[in-house]
């Protein structure tokens, strides 16, 4: 599985449509300071599902819309997109290739859509979890999180491991269990 595209609408610094056709193998983003390269990991993160407006260096979840620039008016939704090789199967779907969408409005609608059908934040965080690219995995670590993997408790360090060893799922879905048994 590789990350084959990235389409970024509206998304912070990115006005126009913008989309980055990405090679297996190494890919390195540079340019100048404030030209926009962690907003890119920002837009990936983003559309994984991601809810906290501050880990995404915002006060709350509109600041990801673009707010306009000079000579340049504000837009009123985002869009975020990645498209994944999965010819591999690493994800548990028999596509070829998977897309995950994100879409949120100014008046705070949502939308999240796999291969252009509409699904829920959960359908994303299952079809992610222990592919090594959830929300919260290991595989997007930002700039403090190296340190935080190192000095934390050893409970919250487990977590990288558990996704990586694949067995998260099967967690979540005891925890699941075990709450409706207690209903
Ligand atoms: P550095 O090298 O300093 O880390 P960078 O390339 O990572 O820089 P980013 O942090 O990705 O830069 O981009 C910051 C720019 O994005 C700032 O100019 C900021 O004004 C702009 N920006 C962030 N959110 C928005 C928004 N909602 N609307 C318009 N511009 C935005
Ligand atoms: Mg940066």
């Amino acid at each position: 599985m590789y990350l084959k595209r990235i389409e970024i609408h509206g998304f912070k610094s990115f006005a126009d449509r913008t989309t980055l056709e990405l090679s297996p193998g190494i890919t390195a983003i540079v340019g100048p300071n404030g030209s926009g390269k962690s907003n890119i990991a920002d837009a990936i993160r983003w559309v994984l599902g991601e809810q906290n407006a501050r880990s995404l260096r915002g006060n709350r979840m509109e600041d990801v819309i673009f707010a306009g620039s000079e000579g340049r008016r504000s837009v009123n939704f985002c869009e975020v997109s990645i498209t994944l090789d999965n010819a591999d199967r690493h994800l548990p779907v028999v596509f070829d290739e998977v897309r995950v969408t994100r879409r949120v409005y100014r008046s705070g609608e949502s939308e999240y859509l796999i291969n252009q059908q509409p699904c829920r934040l959960k359908d994303i965080h299952e079809l992610f979890m222990d592919s090594g690219l959830g929300r919260e995995a290991y595989s997007i670590i930002g700039q403090g999180r190296v340190e935080e993997l190192l000095s934390t408790q050893p409970e919250d360090r487990r977590g990288p491991f558990e996704e990586a060893a694949g067995i998260v799922k099967f967690k979540t879905r005891r925890k699941e269990t075990e709450r409706r048994l207690e209903e």
